[in-house]
């Protein structure tokens, strides 16, 4: 993905001599900005202006109608770029640099005299103004350090305000509380039933062993009410075991 960077060509101070016409992309028109060249015609656009061509076109002729191939600018078009003294984009809001074409873009993103939103009036300001704009505006958003309420600056947001705030928030956390101890409840119940199966699941494997081997598609009998030891004196293994010691102190 390529950025949409784009310099008028009024926004040149000098072109070193050069025809503008030669350093002019003929997409959009504008000083040629980190440029491809098509190998056939061996005309220059600007990389971000050929990918958009390439995606609205077929994607394989160049604005000349050749066969397109890129290749690299030639490096004589990239001398003369280099020559070019531009105004910075913010000249309009109070900037008086002019850079070299190498320069521009480092200068201009960090420029003083871009414009930034205020986050609260949404107006515009100089990035120069905008922090100290910002420490003042009545539009700006604060939260409240105890009760956590955002309101904007300029409104108030007195003590009697912060207490019923603050007491909707704990009756918010009462109920969230409440919520929680049924879910635990239900997830004891559930455990206690699946120890309950767990119980008469181990009383039935703990039958007598029997002597006469059953096939095994022949089911097995229950085992009679006398064989079945108390649960107490059979041997279970841990965790089960645990389990049960924990659930039986009940
Ligand atoms: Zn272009
Ligand atoms: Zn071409
Ligand atoms: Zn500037
Ligand atoms: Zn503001
Ligand atoms: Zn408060």
């Amino acid at each position: 993905m390529t950025s949409n960077y784009y310099i008028s060509t009024d926004r040149v101070a000098s072109s070193g001599g050069s025809s503008m016409d030669l350093l002019t992309c003929s997409i959009c028109h504008n000083l040629l900005w980190k440029p491809v060249a098509c190998k056939t015609c061996e005309n220059s656009f600007c990389l971000s202006c050929m990918d958009q061509w390439l995606e609205t076109s077929n994607g394989k002729t160049c604005p000349n109608q050749c066969q397109y191939e890129q290749r690299k600018c030639p490096p004589l078009m990239l001398q003369l770029l280099s020559k070019l003294k531009i105004k910075c984009q913010c000249q309009k809001n109070g900037c008086q640099h002019i850079l070299g074409y190498e320069q521009l873009e480092l200068h201009e993103s960090t420029c003083d005299y871009q414009l930034k939103r205020c986050s609260g009036c949404q107006q515009n300001f100089l990035k120069r103004d905008h922090f100290q704009h910002e420490q003042q505006c009545g539009q700006i958003k604060v939260t409240c350090e105890r009760c956590q309420t955002v309101y904007e600056r300029e409104q108030t947001h007195d003590q009697i305000q912060c207490l019923n705030k603050r007491q909707d928030n704990m009756q918010k956390e009462i109920n969230l509380l409440k919520l929680q101890n049924m879910a635990n409840e239900r997830t004891i119940q559930q455990l206690q039933t699946e120890l309950s199966q767990v119980k008469s699941k181990q009383t039935t494997m703990n039958a007598p062993f029997q002597l006469s081997p059953q096939p095994a598609f022949f089911p097995r009998p229950h085992p009679p009410a006398s064989f079945q030891r108390p649960l107490s004196s059979v041997f279970i293994p841990s965790p089960i075991n645990h389990l049960q010691n924990r659930f039986s102190s009940h």
